[in-house]
């Protein structure tokens, strides 16, 4: 099935208003169509995609294509099809769908992410069988995300989230006290892992769905949890070694 058929079927062949045409290609996923809109009153004069056009000659776009290139949901989030379900993500979702794929589809399906959240995917994205290892289309570029090769790694990136900012992941150019804090032997571990991906489409997506709102939340948490075991504790005044690991703390939680 095409691409844009299964997304079609998913959501539930929304009704698109073509007109009876003698038997050609559709302009876009290249299936024999008997009914289609012409091509000029979907396509404006802004789209760029033409390399992904099936039959350049037609002049007639189906339905499912049609109504995948009108849909701005499907420009303004990322999305995951198979012909059931039409799944539609922001960002924070992402992790959960992408590790746990095999819960939310069956059979063929499509995985398109967008961090621009206004290109096309739709028609574009790679049929897909295997939940496990996928192609992900992510506007003009693509790539396979294989679950069991990345999920070790995401769980390092995480970790590494609550110490390091992305900016610093992402470039591998690290503050050193960050790296203090975080112990040099456990820093050399991760980052022999990192190392290795840095660059890729694959390392870039998991740092970017890397949850900041859930590491601030867990560092606010460890910051109340230190600061009432000091309050229990037999020192009133604070003395000047807490009072700097609070300044850092506050200063970490101030960079994300
Ligand atoms: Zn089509």
């Amino acid at each position: 099935m095409h691409n844009t058929e299964i997304i079609f079927k998913a959501a539930g062949e929304p009704e698109v208003n073509v007109c009876e045409i003698e038997k050609c290609k559709c302009k876009v996923c290249g299936k024999d169509i008997t009914e289609g809109i012409p091509y000029n009153k979907v396509i404006s004069s802004n789209f760029t995609n033409y390399d992904f056009l099936r039959d350049t000659n037609s002049k007639y776009i189906c339905a499912a294509c049609v109504w995948c290139i009108s849909n701005p949901e499907l420009r303004r989030n990322n999305f995951i099809a198979d012909i059931r379900n039409l799944y539609l993500l922001k960002k924070n979702d992402l992790e959960e769908y992408l590790f746990n794929l095999s819960n939310y589809v069956s059979g063929e399906f499509v995985v398109g992410v967008t961090i621009s959240f206004k290109k096309h995917n739709s028609f574009r994205c790679k049929v897909n069988i295997n939940p496990d290892c996928f192609w992900i289309r992510q506007e003009d570029t693509e790539y396979i995300f294989d679950v069991k090769k990345l999920r070790p790694i995401y769980d390092l990136l995480n970790d590494a989230y609550m110490q390091f900012s992305k900016d610093e992941i992402l470039s591998g150019q690290y503050r050193m006290a960050s790296i203090e804090q975080f112990g040099l032997g456990k820093f050399r571990e991760y980052e022999a892992v990192f190392r290795q991906y840095r660059g890729t489409a694959q390392f870039n997506l998991m740092i970017y769905m890397l949850n900041s709102e859930r590491r601030n939340q867990i560092i606010q948490e460890k910051i109340k949890t230190k600061k009432e075991e000091r309050k229990d504790g037999k020192c009133q005044k604070k003395s000047k070694s807490i009072l700097q690991t609070e300044a850092q703390e506050m200063q970490q939680l101030a960079l994300f």
